[in-house]
């Protein structure tokens, strides 16, 4: 498993501006994670800000992170596989 990954799906990506432009009556903004090198576009209402549509794209081996789909429990697994080894660094 990439650490980089396991830390994504634990705290959730860290999403960062790429780029954006105006098509008619939306904006179209993409975003990537430097942690885990995931691309996230999203579709905004150029006049009310809402979000019509958002789709992302993973790196290789992202959505296997784990074993599979993520629950709640393997997600949990994930997360004591990180506070352990930062509890070790802190003895
Ligand atoms: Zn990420």
């Amino acid at each position: 498993m990439d650490a980089s990954h396991i830390e994504c799906r634990v705290n959730r990506h860290s999403w960062r501006p790429e780029d954006a432009w105006r098509e008619g009556s939306v904006f179209v903004q993409t975003q990537r994670c430097p942690r885990c090198d995931a691309a996230r576009s999203q579709v905004i209402d150029a006049r009310t800000g809402m979000v019509r549509r958002t789709t992302y794209a993973y790196p290789a081996g992202y959505l296997n992170t784990g074993g599979g789909r993520a629950t709640r429990e393997s997600i949990g697994k994930m997360r004591l596989a990180l506070v352990r080894s930062l509890a070790r660094r802190s003895l």
